[in-house]
């Protein structure tokens, strides 16, 4: 197992992060890892997460072992073995083991509770290195470094900025110097956290049902830190609707069951046992893939860089990999030129960054919005051919393309 990396002799920086979701919290523990001086900015005066869970693929996982956080997550998350795809009566269309995937890269999937992922990388980076409750609105660049600009009236001068403000980023497209829009994917997710039990799934599954365009997904997600220690699932149903339509946990339950009517026994019994107040619904959202992720003393990390359609399971695994190839491309450019001014390195450092990710993270988003696609009826012949193709899938073209996806990241 990797060792966190511990701290170099190279010059310490001020590096100034803003958004403490987890993009900016593991890129604030990466650069803390290489010794600099980080503080993190973040709106919200308490961080709760939206949303139930978020699977963690190896590429995430892999990052988070650097960082050393690789074996708490592990502990809080699922164990999630197989893969099952059903149909919407519950007739297994595919199913198989994941372990050859993971023995071959070396690590396995962890799906784990936002709140407990988001817990361990602020408890991982300090309390007292994030200032809670203010608000970002504007950053100013020059040759000794940049400002960054809050909605007290306050500033904080770094030597590097680090914007990782999600999806609906404000400072985003003053970086990229044009308006960035974000895009409908075209369907609404609701996802939840339930008690698991076998009535509703096998309790090392990943089980999907999937007909009509819709989807509903039940997988293993550990005890998530809950105090019971119960092991939980993390739950989704998604409907493709036009935007806009009504959100009201009132109605979370009789809307599913009117989406989902007619659907496996399994599919009913959930619908019939969440508990809506603890449920999410999101309207799916991306943006267009970005040319760069840069300016001079700036970096776009995590959403605000690359918000993607959920379909791969990548948007936090990504903002993981950004964290730790942008700490180590400063690190490296600082240990070339040790002693120089740190702007010579911090421009070799983002020209690697962009180098590195701005192809990756772009064909990522692109494949995440033809999945979404695909599941989702945008094309109704497309997705009959993919549930056809399901039907005859013993795994390995699956598994092949989350091998792709895996070990296309930096720590391969
Ligand atoms: P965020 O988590 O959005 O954090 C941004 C932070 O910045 C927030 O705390 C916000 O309050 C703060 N902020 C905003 N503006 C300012 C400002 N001006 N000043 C200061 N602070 C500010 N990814 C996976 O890897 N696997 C999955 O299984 C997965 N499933 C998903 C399922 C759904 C339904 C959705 C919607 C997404 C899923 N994702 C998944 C994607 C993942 O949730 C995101 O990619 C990830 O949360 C992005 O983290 P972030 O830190 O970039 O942004």
């Amino acid at each position: 197992m990797s060792r966190p990396t511990s701290p170099t002799s190279t010059t310490a920086l001020d590096v100034l992060v803003i958004g403490a979701g987890m993009g900016g919290l593991s890129a604030a523990l990466a650069f803390q890892r290489q010794g600099h001086r980080v503080t993190v900015i973040e709106r919200v005066e308490a961080i709760r997460p939206v949303g139930a869970a978020i699977s963690l693929w190896p590429n995430g996982v892999k990052v988070m072992h650097r960082l050393g956080l690789g074996e708490t997550i592990e502990h809080l998350s699922g164990n999630m073995t197989r893969m099952r795809y059903l149909t919407h009566t519950g007739e297994p269309l595919t199913d198989f083991s994941l372990a050859p995937l993971f023995d071959e890269v070396g690590q396995r999937a962890c799906p784990i509770a936002r709140a407990a992922l988001q817990q361990t990388l602020f408890d991982a980076v300090g309390a007292e290195h994030i200032q809670l409750g203010r608000r970002c609105l504007d950053y100013a660049q020059d040759d000794e470094g940049v400002t960054a600009h809050f909605e007290d009236g306050g500033q904080q001068r770094a030597d590097l900025l680090v914007i990782a403000d999600g999806t609906h980023s404000r400072l985003r497209s003053k970086l990229v110097g044009h308006p960035v829009e974000r895009q409908y994917v075209g369907y609404v997710n609701w996802n939840v956290r339930v008690s698991a039990d076998e009535a509703l799934a096998p309790l090392h599954n990943w089980d999907q049902y999937v007909g009509d365009a819709k989807r509903v997904s039940l997988m293993p997600m550990g005890t998530g830190g809950n105090t019971a220690g119960t092991q939980e699932y993390y739950c989704f149903f998604d409907v493709p609707l036009p935007a806009g339509t009504p959100n009201d946990p009132q109605h979370y339950r009789d809307e599913l069951r009117e989406h989902f009517a007619g659907w496996a026994a399994p599919v009913q019994a959930l619908i019939e046992r969440f508990d809506p107040e603890r449920m999410a619904r999101v309207e799916i959202h991306d943006i267009p893939p970005l040319d760069s992720l840069t300016a001079p003393r700036v970096a776009l990390l995590g959403d605000a860089a690359h918000g993607m359609a959920p379909d791969l399971g990548q948007g936090g695994c990504q903002a993981m990999e950004d964290a730790w190839v942008l700490a180590r491309a400063v690190q490296d450019a600082l240990e070339v030129d040790d002693g120089a001014a740190p702007a010579a390195a911090i421009a070799t450092a983002l020209e690697h960054y962009d180098a590195a990710r701005v192809d990756r993270v772009g064909d990522i988003v692109s494949r995440a919005r033809k999945r979404a696609a695909t599941i989702h009826g945008r094309d109704p012949v497309q997705t009959h051919a993919w549930y056809d193709e399901l039907a005859h899938e013993d795994g390995s073209e699956i598994l092949a393309g989350l091998r792709k996806t895996i070990v296309g990241g930096p720590l391969g």
